[in-house]
């Protein structure tokens, strides 16, 4: 399992922050001339890609200060969405993705050479043609503790809005003891609610949260009234409201992805077996109702790392297929249509009445303990109980080293 770590780098020069921004636009450079070498023939294959390499090195002074090894990650990105791409012909997905050209490409990628940490990991030194030079790491105690004890894989120098950052990604095997609960849980995702279980415990999107979405979509309007069509370049202005823009958009993304990795973590430290709904994004966004609950509470993202501590953890997590899971009585399965805005179960055949999105966590519970192969009652034990001491213990462990996700979806991004 790969494990990211980041630090912030700082005490540059302009120079060289401008050195770093010369090296992403020639990462770019090179990944897009991979992508124009592969639609202007055919057949090309990874190792022609390779080969491609060493001639835009000859050909282009500025792509051979690259390090060669980050010319080779550069044309690996590009592989990556031309080998997505056949996959998803392959599977007949509706949105193919063509690859495309990188316009605004935010980071450069260095595997084992090109740079050189100091002995003390408090610095390091970018060492190809691109005169980047030595910069401070500022991170916390468990990044600098895995700089010192862990082989690095991979650099990855990011850009955002408030300034340049390393990731690193590290080889290692990650397996923790679980702490075994004897708990179950079924998780509806909601419009009211963010998720409830089947003993109707709610979770609640946070209001924290809103409230940034708010500011986000104020600061979008203000950037777009000081866009002026056709003018080159925009204002002053209009940059400025830019760069405010990015940094709240940054600071939304970090909000809610701690959050959304709070909520997953609790969930599968109390819990043996959970089972969620798989809604697909592209399936839920039809509805638009729904898709701006699934938008704003980033389900997604919290399924996400669902999977990632059920895999740490040893505990099963399990995505059920959301069909009639509203619809069925969980009680004795008579199946009657319902609308959005009904909220309560009242089963014409049993009788039961119930809240409306507890009968869908009970019907996702007991799909996945199909799938499980576990049997499950409406009155067992089972309960969710407090488990906050054992989720402390976790959390010291985990909260640094829970990158891997972020690396990799970065990794299809590009
Ligand atoms: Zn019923």
């Amino acid at each position: 399992m790969m494990l990211i770590r980041e630090a912030k780098l700082k005490n540059g020069t302009d120079k060289q922050y401008s050195a770093i921004e010369e090296a992403i636009r020639t990462a770019q450079f090179v990944r897009n001339k991979a992508i124009r070498y592969w639609m202007d023939n055919e057949g090309v294959s990874k190792v022609d890609l390779y080969a491609l390499c060493k001639e835009l090195a000859k050909e282009f002074s500025f792509a051979k200060q690259l390090n060669s090894a980050a010319r080779q990650a550069s044309v690996e990105r590009a592989w990556n969405s031309i080998s997505s791409f056949f996959a998803r012909c392959k599977a007949g997905a509706k949105k193919k993705g063509y690859p495309k050209f990188k316009k605004h490409a935010r980071s450069v990628e260095y595997k084992v050479s090109g740079w050189k940490l100091s002995s003390d990991c408090m610095n390091i030194v970018f060492t190809d043609g691109f005169g980047i030079g030595s910069l401070s790491l500022f991170c916390n105690s468990e990044t600098r503790e895995d700089l010192h004890r862990l082989k690095i894989n991979r650099i990855r120098i990011v850009r955002r809005a408030d300034g340049y950052y390393a990731q690193f990604c590290f080889d290692t095997t990650r397996v923790e003891e679980g702490v075994y609960t004897g708990n179950v849980v079924g998780l509806d995702l909601g419009l009211k609610y963010f998720t409830k279980d089947q003993n109707d415990n709610a979770v609640i999107y946070p209001q924290f949260l809103r409230k940034s979405e708010l500011r986000l979509k104020k600061a979008s309007r203000r950037l777009s009234k000081k866009f002026v069509k056709g003018a080159k370049p925009q204002s002053k202005n209009y940059h400025k409201a830019r760069k405010r823009l990015g940094k709240i958009h940054l600071k939304i993304q970090r909000q809610r992805k701690d959050w959304a990795i709070k909520q997953a973590r609790c969930v599968v430290a109390s819990n043996d077996a959970v089972v969620y709904e798989d809604l697909t994004i592209a399936n839920m966004v039809k509805n638009h109702h729904l898709a701006k609950s699934i938008s704003d509470a980033s389900w997604y993202q919290f399924t996400q790392w669902l999977e990632y501590y059920g895999k740490i953890w040893s505990k099963a997590v399990v995505a059920v297929p959301p069909t009639y899971t509203s619809q069925d009585c969980s009680n004795c399965g008579h199946r009657a249509k319902k609308s959005l805005s009904t909220r309560t179960h009242s089963c014409a055949s049993c009788g039961i009445e119930i809240c409306r999105d507890t009968n869908a966590a009970l019907n996702i519970l007991k799909k996945g303990m199909k799938i499980l192969g576990m049997e499950w009652q409406n009155n067992s034990t089972f309960g969710q109980k407090e488990s906050a001491s054992k989720e402390e213990k976790h959390e010291e462990k985990t909260t640094a080293t829970i990158r891997t996700l972020e690396w990799q979806v970065d990794f299809d991004e590009s």
